[in-house]
């Protein structure tokens, strides 16, 4: 009898305090999201009926939700019975479209629940898009214009190129191709000296060793690893391993080929994720480009194109789960095409991807979530669903553990310090 009043005395009093505390973080609350399901990332789990609340754009208090339903607090309650929240996502590499479309692109992707953008075809003009506007959009990573093999980089041009692209407030170099080794490692020495890192295209011109140690710290494409597979396990073990080493991240894109290879059957294309959002004359234009690329190929040679990249998707897919398997961090990224590519929704069909080539649907959705937030070293404040962390979040209206394609229904997100409603969005866009 005794123990037993004991242990009630324990419960009751732990239930005060924690009620207690709780209860001044959310008379404090600018937001409450009631009875929510919790998708935190940091680790495979989805939290029930959590109560989440957040205050200047931090997320202050995570719990249990067994609140009366009157909750004393001026807080916006959002109800989040049957939803899921979990952290915003990244597209790490995108490129932006002309001025006047960037308003619609960036609420785009945040209909999508595409919070980051990294940009990897950067322009001066970029910067600017940091500044406040009268519309919510992504955090933006922005990198410099892609160097080419036409430049040569002595030390001192080097030097030069990575200082003004730090002063400018560019996050990172982007490469496309390298005149030589030793522009290579002219580059590499400005980046650790500014502390501006260097991404981009694997390099075949740079001794494959050499590169993997160089501190680049993103490879596109999955450039490198095929070639490596080519050459055996051993070979590719030994390079993958290297990579892993030296905190190398791979940015798939497998997206970008599926459409440039002509890989996918038009009526696909057309029922592809956010197509509903996409204006009709948009839709006409992507089906027209389409018919006019495929006109002057000739049948024969889209064939070709496609059969060629039917065959290395399969490779695509084996190199991406042998490096996932190894724990090398793996970035979502689209690389959005020319046509059928809608903003941020892109993201979606470039998850699917992962999950043909085998990855479970945490580690797709760690690709979007944590391990950007690990690259950009801001996993202090972003990347998980945590107390402390930025609201940085997405509402959905199912699991996406569960199911990877109900990362497509968005139902809020909260950016920029406040919680929107898909409608909000859409009636922004013009
Ligand atoms: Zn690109």
């Amino acid at each position: 009898m005794l123990k037993k009043l004991l242990t009630l005395f324990l419960i009751l009093s732990f239930l005060t305090n924690s009620f207690g505390q709780s209860k001044s973080e959310i008379s404090q609350a600018e937001y409450v999201f009631r009875h929510v399901n919790v998708l935190p990332i940091s680790s495979e789990t989805t939290l029930k009926n959590q109560i989440v609340g957040i205050q200047n754009g931090k997320i202050t208090f995570i719990s249990n939700d067994n609140f009366p339903e009157k909750l004393k607090t001026k807080a916006q309650i959002i109800q989040g019975k049957d939803k899921y929240l979990m952290p915003g996502m990244a597209d790490m590499h995108c490129h932006f479209p002309e001025k006047k479309e960037i308003k619609n692109y960036f609420l785009m992707n945040l209909l999508a629940g595409v919070t980051h953008l990294r940009s990897m075809r950067g322009e001066l003009k970029h910067l600017g898009y940091r500044n406040p506007s009268d519309y919510p959009k992504p955090y933006l990573q922005l990198s410099t214009k892609g160097l080419t093999k036409d430049l040569t980089l002595t030390e001192k041009s080097a030097d030069s190129l990575v200082k003004i692209s730090k002063e400018q407030g560019f996050d990172l170099v982007k490469v496309l191709s390298i005149k030589d080794s030793a522009s290579f490692f002219n580059l590499m020495t400005a980046s650790k000296k500014y502390q501006l890192p260097v991404a981009g295209h694997y390099l075949n011109n740079v001794r494959g060793r050499y590169f993997l140690k160089s501190g680049y710290e993103t490879i596109e494409h999955l450039g490198g690893l095929v070639e490596f597979q080519k050459l055996g396990d051993s070979t590719f073990n030994a390079m993958a391993d290297l990579a892993k080493r030296n905190n190398i991240y791979h940015c798939p894109t497998l997206d970008w080929y599926q459409i440039a290879y002509f890989l996918l059957p038009e009526e696909t294309m057309k029922k592809r994720a956010g197509m509903e959002y996409v204006a009709d004359s948009v839709k006409m234009k992507w089906a027209k480009t389409l018919q006019e690329d495929t006109q002057k190929m000739g049948e024969a040679d889209v064939k070709k194109y496609h059969d060629y990249y039917e065959n290395l998707q399969k490779k695509h897919f084996e190199v991406l789960k042998k490096i996932n398997d190894k724990g090398i961090n793996i970035i979502a990224g689209v690389d959005a095409s020319e046509i059928y590519s809608v903003p941020g929704f892109a993201i979606i069909e470039e998850m699917k991807l992962y999950r043909n080539a085998g990855l479970s649907n945490y580690d797709i959705l760690k690709t979007a979530t944590i391990n950007p937030a690990k690259y950009a070293k801001n996993e202090a404040s972003f990347g998980t669903l945590e107390k402390g962390k930025t609201a940085d979040l997405i509402l959905l209206e199912g699991n996406p553990l569960e199911n990877i394609e109900a990362i497509s229904k968005v139902n809020g997100v909260f950016v920029n310090q406040k919680f929107y409603l898909k409608e909000e969005v859409l009636k922004m866009m013009q």
